[in-house]
């Protein structure tokens, strides 16, 4: 598993490099009220950024298996919601 933060560049190299595994999304210090579960291949967690937006600064990227990213939800105190579009 690994956690992205203010480094966009490798968090796009990590998901190129596994478009089998999954990401989730979570504020910078992760709580459990906030934890969404997307493919890597998931087209509001890569790509282009809207406007402005970096992907791994306001939120961070917390990627791996789908296994260690529910064991890190629980960590957390909480489950990972699953992203509607991508629906992991
Ligand atoms: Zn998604």
């Amino acid at each position: 598993m690994q956690t992205f933060m203010d480094d966009d560049a490798g968090y796009e190299r990590w998901l190129a490099g596994h478009p089998d595994l999954f990401v989730v999304n979570a504020e910078r210090t992760p709580r459990p009220s906030y934890l969404v579960l997307h493919r890597a291949t998931c087209r509001t967690i890569g790509g282009t950024p809207a406007r402005g937006a970096r992907w791994t600064a306001d939120y961070i990227k917390v990627c791996g298996s789908r296994v260690d990213l529910e064991a890190f939800a629980r960590e957390v105190g909480g489950a990972a919601r699953a992203c509607g579009l991508c629906a992991p």
